[in-house]
């Protein structure tokens, strides 16, 4: 007899494996986009036949994490998400130097959506997909923030996986996830351009349209509008706040994909219910 039920279980490893993962993605968007960088140098050097920058091995395993300030590398034991933050009092071992409270942060999140995505979809390949979809989302977030950018080297992943898993119409048919993906990229595509054309300004980039049609492959095309509606609202109410209370100017530019992100993640978990919603006050 099992005293736990499966999706107890589920919901334990999702949250666990979750935190880990938060700690991976802390990785992921602190070196994805200097590893982008170092990849646009590399292939400028190749284009001009220039001396290739220094080749000292930089990804995502190697080299090891170490502390920004005193560069003492960082033990297996120091690690462990979010525990050997509040155990070293959020300081370096070394030299006692602050570590940004963003770090454990993104496990929490991390961990905490993983763990909500498990816990509304049980422990099913449903599950699994969104769990995916949501460390995906936090990764673009936290990138897109930094630096403004959306690399494609999530973006298109992330819309191929959304398509294989609908394969076998787990989140949505096929048929939807087909023409989300396509319907995503044009929406985004077309605001760009007739923006541009209106305002002579480049309002978003080319990793928006990427990341609307990822949300459309998972999603399908029958929660664009809504991402949509939501992304706007969402950024014109942070927009406003941050010109009020932190003096941003109109000039300064604000990355969009945080905004589809949060939005995706919110369609992913409440889409459906809020479109039935919706659909009903006609
Ligand atoms: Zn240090």
């Amino acid at each position: 007899m099992t005293v736990f039920s499966d999706a107890t279980v589920f919901l334990c490893v999702a949250i666990v494996l979750g935190l880990m993962v938060g700690s991976f993605l802390n990785v992921v968007i602190h070196r994805l986009p200097k590893m982008m960088e170092q990849q646009c140098q590399q292939e400028c050097a190749d284009l001009y036949g220039l001396v290739k920058p220094s080749g000292e091995r930089f990804d995502l395993i190697a080299p090891r994490s170490r502390c920004p300030s005193c560069a003492q590398p960082i033990t297996a034991l120091q690690n462990i998400p979010v525990i050997s933050y509040l155990v070293l009092g959020g300081k370096c071992a070394g030299c006692k130097a602050r570590i940004s409270p963003r770090y454990p942060c993104v496990e929490v999140l991390s961990g905490a959506l993983a763990g909500y995505a498990a816990w509304r979809f049980g422990p099913t390949l449903a599950g699994v997909g969104a769990i995916v979809f949501v460390w995906a989302m936090i990764a673009l977030t936290f990138i897109d923030l930094d630096t403004f950018y959306l690399p494609d080297d999530i973006t298109l992943p992330l819309l191929w996986a959304g398509l294989l898993f609908n394969l076998g119409n787990v989140h949505i048919s096929l048929q939807s996830a087909v023409v989300g993906a396509a319907a995503g990229y044009l929406a985004l595509w077309s605001v760009f351009w007739l923006f541009k054309w209106v305002t002579g300004k480049e309002g978003m980039g080319y990793g928006d349209f990427k990341l609307l049609a990822a949300i459309g492959a998972w999603l399908g095309w029958q929660v664009l509008p809504l991402v949509i509606l939501l992304s706007s609202l969402v950024g014109a109410v942070i927009g406003i706040a941050l010109m009020v209370f932190a003096r941003h100017g109109r000039e300064t530019p604000i990355p969009f994909g945080p905004y589809l992100a949060i939005a995706g993640m919110i369609a992913l978990f409440h889409g459906e219910a809020i479109n039935r919603h919706y659909l009903n006050l006609f």
